[in-house]
């Protein structure tokens, strides 16, 4: 089992495929993108199905895929049936921008995929276009209806809202949880990477405000073992969600059970704190599955009680959430 030092069973582990990405998000990416990984630097998927299993016989049961933007990456198609079929594991997930998801719904579904996390910050093509610099929102929207007459579920619908960006749409998402059954998820933005120095931050109180102002009080709802950090809440007579993920005004920490991989191979015990872990050279070097387990063991004694960051002190991630996948 991996405890750390303050009593967090670690259960979840992150995967982060690829660092690369098909949307260069305002908050997330420079137009020109990110310098990319070498190829070899990248974990291979047998790399990666190692590492799942030592991970399950640590005591992790769930998985997230994310990325970069997981499915950009050749051969997840024939990756992700592999890991789903790893005993032990009770739930995998995905975590995508919906660029692509609409033609990878079916493979997703008979490997046992049913939830699924869609990134989007706009629900209008133009202003999608400008936090994003593509012209994919009708991909993306076909997508997720698609999913959702295909049976997933939930569909998380994760949204950075952005002073003067995209704050002038908290309405038309909260009403999306009222007509239909997505369980919308407000971010609060994080000061990762370096684009975030421009971007107003919007507190989730202050949005949580504004709901309520238009549509009347939220109803609480009881936290599931699936919801990680979000205070979910639902509309009386909504069919969805909404959710609040109060990053950086109210850390979630003491219930952290998570770790991340990236993709060239770290293992990050906190989302929001430099340190890392690596798990690639005693990979690459042919150890024993026990050297592994210690990595893992090391990254969990390295959890913080809580992460260093918040909006008054001007500290920073030096990664980049495209490398860390969220
Ligand atoms: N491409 C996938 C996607 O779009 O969901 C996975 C990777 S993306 C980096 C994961 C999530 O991180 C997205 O929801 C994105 O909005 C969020 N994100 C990126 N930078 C962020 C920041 N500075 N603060 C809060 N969320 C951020």
């Amino acid at each position: 089992m991996l405890i750390d030092r303050f009593e967090r069973r670690i259960n979840y582990l992150r995967i982060s495929l690829t660092d690369r990405c098909n949307l260069r998000c305002i908050y997330c990416m420079p137009p020109e993108g990110e310098r990319k990984l070498r190829h070899k630097d990248i974990l291979r998927y047998e790399e990666l199905l190692r590492i799942a299993r030592i991970a399950i016989k640590l005591g992790i049961n769930k998985i997230r895929l994310t990325g970069g933007e997981p499915l950009v990456r050749k051969g997840t198609q024939e990756f992700i049936p592999m890991l789903t079929a790893l005993s032990g594991l009770d739930d995998v997930s995905l975590t995508t921008n919906g660029v692509c998801l609409k033609d990878n719904l079916e493979t997703l579904k008979a490997a046992g995929i049913r939830r699924i996390n869609v990134s989007l910050d706009s629900l209008k093509r133009l202003n999608f276009k400008l936090i994003t610099r593509f012209d994919y929102f009708n991909e993306v929207w076909e997508g997720i209806e698609k999913a959702r007459d295909m049976g997933f579920y939930p569909i998380k619908i994760n949204i950075v809202i952005m002073k003067g960006i995209n704050d002038n749409e908290v309405l038309d998402f909260a009403r999306l949880a009222i007509e239909q059954p997505y369980h919308i998820r407000f971010i609060e933005c994080m000061p990762i990477g370096l684009q975030t120095n421009s971007i107003a931050f919007v507190s989730n109180s202050e949005i949580e405000k504004t709901i309520v102002n238009r549509f009347g009080p939220l109803i609480p709802l009881s936290h599931g073992q699936n919801d990680g950090p979000a205070a979910r809440f639902r509309f009386d007579g909504g069919k969805g969600e909404i959710g609040f993920i109060n990053a950086i005004s109210d850390p979630f920490c003491k219930d952290c059970n998570r770790l991340r991989l990236t993709a060239n191979g770290v293992i990050l015990p906190c989302l929001l704190s430099n340190t890392e872990v690596d798990i690639k050279d005693p990979l690459r070097r042919g150890c024993l599955d026990e050297e592994i387990m210690k990595v893992f063991l090391k990254a969990v004694n390295l959890k913080p009680q809580c992460h260093p960051l918040n909006c008054e002190h001007d500290q920073r991630v030096y990664r980049k959430m495209c490398s860390i996948g969220g």
